[in-house]
């Protein structure tokens, strides 16, 4: 007798089959009419979503949706929504197989596949796979209900959504067991949990009539929850089952690392977001995407140290009004209620101190499992307060006054080449061309710490014998931090003097020891046509060393050593490896590790603008960082950035530790450990 699935058995036809397609039409219905409202928010922001480069777009979709790469990156969490996503992922296809064989290839073609091995392959890989299910939703209720970590915020419709997911997965097994139980068809161990179950319903004497009418009840019991299932899906969080690999697939496919431009200024009707349906279409596809997982408060240095912001909740204020506006229904309340809908989204919905609080050090992004996108947003909401609301803190607003009138924020006209007093280095306007034109930065010409860096940089190349030179005057300031905190006047209008400047001139490679101006001129500069070679001195003077031009002999004197990873180096632009590697080239010196590293490392609080922000001295970012290099026993901080230096330098003085840890820049180290010239 060959194995074959038996449609509805015990089920009383063609009625059940006819009621359960018009139950089918009905849940379609209601997630239709569910995702046509979602979508219909969606659509009031500015087009944006693109399916150019679509393989490109649909390995994203597998990579991060399907393949749930960064759901994986924290043990618990993770263990729990793999198993709980492949899982139902698994037993969604079952379910779509025995329906194609039942209803559709079998009536039709007389079709049905599910018979013989491949039918009891199938029921065992179900089996499996709904215990591998049931798994995930106990790891959940456990996590969400027991454990209660801090950063779960708990709505009824988790638990709802978590008892639905526990009834259909239960449910399912009864249902396999009580039928199991009464036809004992010779096969039935293939489902080895259904079976397990009938074993025991047949050890009690259950398979009487009584068993039928069980099984019949339970099956429509079943049926409904399932149907009521998809239905809810647009209403409730199970609304990320379909907005999380519409994000994937629509995620931006150039690097994040630059912010998007606005063409023709001149003429923009609004600067920045005022509203929703200023936004980009995806920004909004992002609030809809967001699990409340909290992974990106975890990391916010912001959160972290105190201050007003927590990039989840950004994320959900600006959904919850979105939802509210769109007057979406909804099982459960969804997030904070907002007593008027015709608020501004900056300083409105997301509160002017949340915005300013972000040093858009990207460790939220780098966290998001969904790839959200907060400093688009966060950026988009402070372009309104700079160019439009002229809401912006008073000594943020001092410093672009003093570069829009110096071209830097110190405010000093001229004088750029201080550092390099008695040095000889050339200016590029005398040499026209160098081998490396020395990209200086405003910290390094006029902060006399940072002025301290370049001296040091410039006198490593000159050892080296590479031919440089600088732009002197000539150089403006990046417009990096003007750029984030909102200006896009002033950035555009110095990236474009910048442009003009560099390409006057001839040189192999810009080099800069400040990843702020790295990440400009390597990935924001090209929007204006600046494309350039630009590198970082860590990986140039790596690359010096490597070659023999410098070699270090000197061993280091000042103890453990930490490496700060500049979040616009490590995370921005992947430069990890190198600094560290550099270290390791200086004899005598034992590197230690900080707990957050690479590219996980934590802000020093400099960036976005934030160097030209007061910080109230109890919620300081550069402190939160301090306690990490304590706990790692270092006595030396390496650095690779001149916010990072002053950030840190300043920690270390207000906790009055000069005795016990000192900053260096990366190539101070170095520099201490050639042989006297
Ligand atoms: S970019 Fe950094 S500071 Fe800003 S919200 Fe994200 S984690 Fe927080
Ligand atoms: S924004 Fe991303 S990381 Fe943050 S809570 Fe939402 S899904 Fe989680």
């Amino acid at each position: 007798m060959e194995p074959v699935r038996e449609s509805f058995w015990n089920m009383p036809q063609p009625w059940t089959q006819i009621l359960l397609y018009v139950g089918l039409a009905v849940a379609l219905g209601f997630f239709g009419y569910g995702l046509y409202r979602r979508i219909s928010l969606w659509r009031q922001g500015q087009p944006d979503l693109r399916c150019d480069r679509f393989g490109r777009r649909l390995w994203n979709l597998l990579v991060y949706a399907l393949g749930q790469v960064k759901v994986a990156n924290e043990v618990f969490p993770g263990l729990m929504h793999l198993t709980l996503f492949f899982g139902f992922l698994l037993l969604f296809v079952g379910t779509v197989l025995i329906f194609f064989n039942d209803d559709v290839v079998g009536p039709l073609f007389r079709l049905h596949y599910m018979r013989g091995s491949f039918y009891l392959g199938t029921e065992a890989v179900l089996d499996l796979m709904g215990l591998v299910f049931l798994l995930g939703v106990v790891l959940a209720i456990v996590r969400r209900y027991l454990l209660r970590p801090a950063r779960l915020e708990n709505r009824p419709d988790d638990l709802l959504v978590l008892l639905l997911l526990l009834f259909l997965g239960v449910g399912g097994y009864l249902l396999e067991g009580l039928r199991l139980a009464v036809q004992q068809p010779p096969w039935g161990s293939s489902s080895f949990v259904g079976y397990a179950l009938a074993s025991l319903i047949s050890a009690l004497g259950a398979t009487g009539p009584g068993a039928l009418v069980a099984h019949r009840v339970l099956w429509w019991v079943h049926a409904v929850m399932a149907l009521g299932f998809i239905a809810l899906i647009p209403y409730t969080r199970l609304f990320h089952l379909v907005t999380n690999p519409l994000n994937a697939f629509f995620a931006p496919l150039e690097t994040q690392a630059a912010l998007p431009m606005i063409p023709n200024l001149e003429e923009a009707e609004v600067l920045g977001a005022a509203e929703l349906a200023h936004l980009p279409r995806k920004r909004l596809l992002d609030y809809e995407s967001c699990t409340r997982c909290g992974r990106c408060q975890d990391v916010c240095p912001a959160f972290l140290a105190g201050q007003p912001l927590s990039p989840r909740q950004v994320i959900l204020d600006l959904d919850a009004f979105m939802l509210q506006r769109g007057r979406v229904p909804l099982v459960g309340a969804r997030g904070r209620k907002f007593e008027r809908e015709d608020l501004e989204l900056a300083g409105g919905v997301v509160a002017e101190e949340s915005l300013w609080s972000c040093t858009t050090c990207m460790a939220c992004m780098e966290r998001c499992p969904v790839l959200i996108d907060h400093i688009g947003t966060i950026v988009e909401l402070r372009r309104y307060l700079s160019l439009c609301s002229g809401q912006i803190p008073g000594s943020l607003r001092a410093a672009l006054d003093r570069t829009q009138r110096a071209g830097n924020p110190y405010g000093q006209r001229g004088g750029r080449m201080q550092w390099a007093e008695g040095l000889g280095v050339p200016l590029m306007a005398d040499v026209g061309e160098a081998e490396v034109l020395l990209w200086v930065g405003c910290a390094g010409a006029y902060d006399p710490r940072n002025q301290k860096v370049v001296r040091t940089v410039a006198q490593l190349l000159q050892r080296a014998g590479v031919t440089f030179a600088a732009l002197g005057d000539e150089e403006q300031c990046c417009g990096d931090w003007a750029r984030r905190a909102g200006e896009e006047y002033l950035f555009q209008t110095l990236a474009q003097t910048n442009v003009q400047t560099l390409k006057s001139y001839r040189f192999r490679t810009i080099v800069t020891a400040c990843p702020h101006g790295y990440n400009t001129l390597k990935n924001e500069y090209p929007q204006f046509g600046g494309t350039f070679s630009v590198e970082h001195h860590s990986t140039y003077l790596l690359r010096l060393v490597e070659a023999g031009r410098l070699q270090p002999q000197e061993a280091w004197t000042k103890g453990p050593t930490v490496y700060h990873d500049p979040c616009y180096l490590a995370r921005y632009n992947g430069v990890v490896a190198e600094p560290r590697q550099l270290l390791e080239r200086v004899p005598g010196l034992v590197p230690v590790e900080a707990v957050h590293r690479g590219r996980r490392a934590l802000c020093c609080g400099g960036g976005g603008g934030k160097m030209w922000m007061e910080e109230e001295p109890d919620k300081r970012v550069n402190q939160v960082r301090l306690r990490e290099f304590e706990a790692a026993e270092a006595s030396a901080v390496a650095v690779a950035c001149p916010y990072c230096l002053s950030m840190l330098d300043d920690a270390v003085k207000v906790k009055g530790l000069e005795e016990k840890v000192c900053v260096y820049d990366l190539s101070e180290i170095l520099a201490a450990s050639l042989p006297s010239a």
